[in-house]
């Protein structure tokens, strides 16, 4: 089976990546399509944030990452995944996640969204949390791949 795991992942956290090894295992392959969202303006552009990808899952087999900059859906059909892979932190991620899964279901039928529950341990964290932990001079080595740890210092320290 394969999957198609959508986000933006601005930056990759350790959370985005447990979840990819253990959909890596349970599917066998996994699509990770990163989001090329016009209306947002990320801190790491398209490119780093594919290279941060494959760097980080260099050691998993079955992981494709791909850019993509429209529908979810349409998307899906073009790697010809069989389920839409997402992630549950906590409650409040489920009204959201809940209406994105309908949404998607009712522009194509053909497309299941699976829901993994994050690791306990890293449930606190969000890109977000990890880019304001970054900011202000905080340690991230335990929230991000060392690939993202390492870019997280590179960005901040040159936009003092
Ligand atoms: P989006 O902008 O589409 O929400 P994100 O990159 O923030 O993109 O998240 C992509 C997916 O990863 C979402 O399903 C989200 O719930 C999930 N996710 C976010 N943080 C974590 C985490 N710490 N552990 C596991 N999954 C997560």
């Amino acid at each position: 089976m394969r999957a198609l795991y959508p986000g933006s992942f601005d930056p990759l956290t350790l959370g985005h990546l447990d979840l990819i090894e253990r959909a890596s295992s349970l599917f066998g392959e996994v699509v990770v399509a990163v989001l090329q969202n016009p209306g947002k303006t990320p801190v790491f552009s398209l490119d780093q944030r594919l290279d941060q990808i494959s760097q980080a899952t260099a050691h998993l087999r079955g992981i494709t990452v791909a850019s993509f900059d429209g529908l979810t859906v349409t998307c899906a059909r073009q790697h010809q995944a069989d389920l839409i892979l997402r992630g549950l932190r906590a409650m409040s991620d489920f009204e959201y996640e809940l209406q994105i899964a309908h949404t998607n279901r009712s522009l194509d039928s053909a497309f299941e969204t699976i829901f993994l529950s994050t690791a306990a341990h890293y449930s606190f964290l969000s890109s977000s949390v990890v880019k304001e932990v970054a900011r202000f001079g905080g340690r991230v080595e335990h929230m991000v791949p060392a690939v993202v740890a390492k870019d997280l210092q590179r960005f901040f320290n040159s936009a003092l």
